[in-house]
């Protein structure tokens, strides 16, 4: 099926035809600034105790995340994906023995590496260079917004600033960037979620991931909702926002994600995003009805 949108599952077609390549989530047991009390111990608002990670592997050895995912789905190509946490945080010495155990396996074909701007040293940037060299890398940093009040009201301890200079070291080296970014941040209107997406089209990153606001048990945001219920997003107010920003996005930029997921036993609110084949539907249709694509309405496309 043509998408009207430049998909991570179709440039996973392009790199790798023929080929399935799955993303294993890795635990690499390293920690956060805005966690272990460097810059807060309060966390992202968001954040869940997982810090977006699978719950059942929490402490598990690399190996043993690596081999225990590969048996359930054999015969595949893998992209080992650190994704909790900020996994570029900690000494150099010890990134490069996590980050080297994904580059044992043969058919590993690509390291993913989620991190804050904020927590990448020049010792770590310099180590990604090197991975970089070796296999395809992609550094998935969390802006959220280009908004600092958001970046405040999500207590992320970091600014759109701080955000750039990571960036443009990251591209300086010629390491690709994917952008977390959050729709339907309270306070945010559509004016200010499309100037993020414009200023991530000059920055050009290869890709973005768009995840909705949503309410997780035990995050500081779900005490504060539970005590005073703010208003969220409904799946037509969603649907449209995104299909808004991506005609916006330009066409180059990859989009990895289209909304948020989590396990039910996480999830609070709003219910409707916990069936995200009924989200990405929506998406697809709205973008149809509107005889619209990525990048329609992008001026530098
Ligand atoms: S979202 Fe990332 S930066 Fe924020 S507290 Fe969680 S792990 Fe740390």
């Amino acid at each position: 099926m043509n998408e009207p949108f430049r998909s991570f599952r179709g440039l996973l077609k392009e790199r790798f035809p023929g080929c399935k390549v799955v993303k294993i989530p890795i635990h690499s047991g390293l920690s956060c600034p805005n966690r272990d009390g460097k810059l807060s111990r309060r966390g992202c608002i968001y954040c869940d105790r997982y810090a977006s990670g699978p719950p059942d592997t929490v402490g598990w050895p690399i190996e043993e995340q690596v081999e225990t995912f590969m048996k359930k789905h054999p015969g595949r190509k893998y992209i080992a994906y650190f994704q909790s946490y900020c996994n570029t945080y900690g000494p150099v010495a010890v990134l490069e023995k996590k980050y080297a155990i994904a580059l044992r396996y043969e058919n590993i074909v690509g390291i993913f590496i989620g991190t804050r701007p904020d927590a990448i040293s020049r010792p770590a940037f310099s180590l990604l260079e090197r991975i970089h060299r070796r296999t395809w890398l992609s550094v998935e940093l969390g802006l959220q917004s280009i908004h600092d009040h958001s970046l405040l009201l999500l207590n992320r301890n970091h600014t759109y600033g701080q955000f750039c200079e990571a960036f443009q070291e990251l591209k300086r080296r010629g390491i690709e960037t994917i952008v977390h970014l959050i729709i339907g941040i309270p306070g945010e209107t559509r004016q200010h979620m499309v100037q993020t997406v414009e200023a991530l089209n000059a920055l050009r990153p290869a890709g973005v991931k768009f995840h909705l606001l949503h309410v997780l048990r035990g995050t500081e945001m779900y005490e504060r909702y539970v005590r005073s219920p703010f208003p969220l997003l409904s799946q037509e107010e969603y649907t449209d926002l995104v299909v808004d920003l991506l005609e916006r996005l330009h066409p180059a930029i990859v989009v990895h994600r289209l909304s948020a997921d989590r396990e039910r036993e996480l999830f609070y609110a709003p219910s409707w995003a916990l069936n995200k084949a009924k989200v990405l539907r929506s998406i697809r249709t709205k973008l149809a009805e509107r005889g619209s694509h990525q990048g329609r309405l992008c001026h530098d496309a």
